[in-house]
């Protein structure tokens, strides 16, 4: 499968003008071996540098693209933080034009960064279907201990090899499955915020993040088969997710209620009292299975009562979230986008909220796409006490500045 991508550039109907750097996307067995064909489709020339961590240089099955450096980074403790960012920059020939990355989310968001960094071309090689992060601008980072979200640079060229992406762990595509589920969430709670305020759905963007959701949640499971029809989908679901994340300029089609759980988790607040070492995509599945649970619940009521909006409580905010990470939370909620939001919006949006919410599938269906993968699907499974869950679905939303419904529902009267 090949999405040319540079079709999802230029005007829109929104009456907005979406911006796309990649150019082409490639999904197919064997696709390593026409690399350089794809190059030139592509129009990439210039001296390359490709950056592998060991597991990956040594795998058997993969193809490695042609380049005329290659830089091997140990996989043990490997972050995408200073360190090995440094490390790159410090080997890198001071000649290369074009960054090529080999392998999972780290490996790209360390790649990313450092094209951004020395403004090089940036070229991905994904090797298993793990994460929506391939084609995205962004890239996750942690710096000196802080998680932070870095503006970086797109790919002009996605290869995604099936032969090498099938034959990953599963536990690695579920996770991927787990990041795609989570959109049914994450555009729900866009298409909320549009009833609520007005703000603008582009119905391009929807649709393309709502086909590729569907696409992976009808062929998710034959992965269980090793059937490459299920890797193909899971990617392309991935890739699509990067592109419209591309074309909006930011995370909101595919970052919601889902995601802010996964979000908290992954930052440690020091009273929530949680350490996970499961992937992001595990997380985001969980975290869509308590978020779809909550947003059901709320829409079996016909009418709500909203109270008016109350700052959030400072005190509370410190305690919650440690010394340290404190200033950060004050800083992206110094200006919450619940503020402007009044009870009669949501009041007289609710009809229309209750029927949004009928199209994200209801938690048992996520329970048992995810169980039936064999994949994490409860809050203990990710290594989180289910103790923890009120508290998690209150303190979730703080973590981005973002109006979702489980930012309203500090509002609405439980
Ligand atoms: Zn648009
Ligand atoms: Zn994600």
């Amino acid at each position: 499968m090949r999405i040319d991508a540079e079709v999802y550039g230029g005007k829109c109907a929104c009456g907005g003008e979406h911006h796309m750097a990649t150019r082409l996307c490639v999904i197919e067995e064997d696709a390593l071996a026409s690399f350089e064909t794809y190059m030139t489709q592509a129009g990439v020339r210039g001296k390359r540098c490709a950056v592998y961590d060991t597991h990956t240089y040594q795998a058997k099955n993969l193809c490695r693209p042609a380049a005329e450096q290659e830089i091997i980074l140990a996989p043990e403790g490997l972050h995408a933080n200073e360190v090995s960012t440094a490390e790159v920059l410090a080997k890198l020939e001071p000649d290369v034009e074009v960054l090529i990355a080999v392998g999972g989310g780290t490996i790209h968001d360390i790649v990313r960064y450092c094209a951004k960094n020395r403004d090089l071309l940036f070229i991905s090689v994904p090797t298993a279907a793990s994460c929506d992060g391939f084609c995205s601008t962004v890239a996750a980072m942690t710096w000196e201990g802080y998680k932070n979200t870095m503006n970086c640079v797109a790919p002009e060229l996605v290869v995604a090899d099936l032969s090498v992406i099938k034959e990953a762990p599963l536990y690695l595509t579920n996770s991927g499955v787990g990041d795609i589920i989570g959109k049914y969430v994450a555009l729900a709670d866009w298409r909320i915020a549009h009833e609520v305020t007005g703000e603008t759905v582009c119905e391009r963007i929807y649709s393309i993040m709502k086909d590729a959701t569907d696409c992976v949640w009808e062929n998710a499971l034959g992965a269980l088969e090793g059937k490459v029809e299920a890797y193909e989908a899971v990617t392309y679901g991935l890739l699509m997710s990067g592109l419209a994340m591309q074309m909006m300029g930011s995370s909101r089609p595919a970052s919601g209620g889902e995601h802010h759980i996964s979000h908290l988790i992954e930052t440690e607040p020091v009273a929530l009292g949680v350490h996970s070492n499961a992937l992001h995509g595990e997380k985001v599945g969980v975290g869509t299975i308590l978020a779809s649970a909550e947003y059901h619940r709320l829409a079996e009521r016909k009418t709500v009562e909203v109270l008016p909006y109350s700052p959030i409580d400072q005190e509370w905010l410190r305690e919650f979230f440690g010394e340290e990470l404190y200033p950060v939370a004050k800083r992206e909620n110094a200006k919450e986008c619940l503020a402007s939001v009044t009870p009669e919006a949501i009041e007289a949006a609710w009809d229309e909220i209750r029927e949004i919410i009928t199209h994200i599938p209801a938690p048992q269906e996520i329970e048992q796409l995810l169980v039936s993968l064999g994949a994490k699907h409860t809050l203990k499974d990710i290594g989180v006490e289910d103790e923890k869950q009120a508290l998690i679905l209150d303190a979730s939303p703080l973590i981005r500045n973002r109006l979702t419904l489980m930012r309203m529902r500090r509002m609405i009267r439980r």
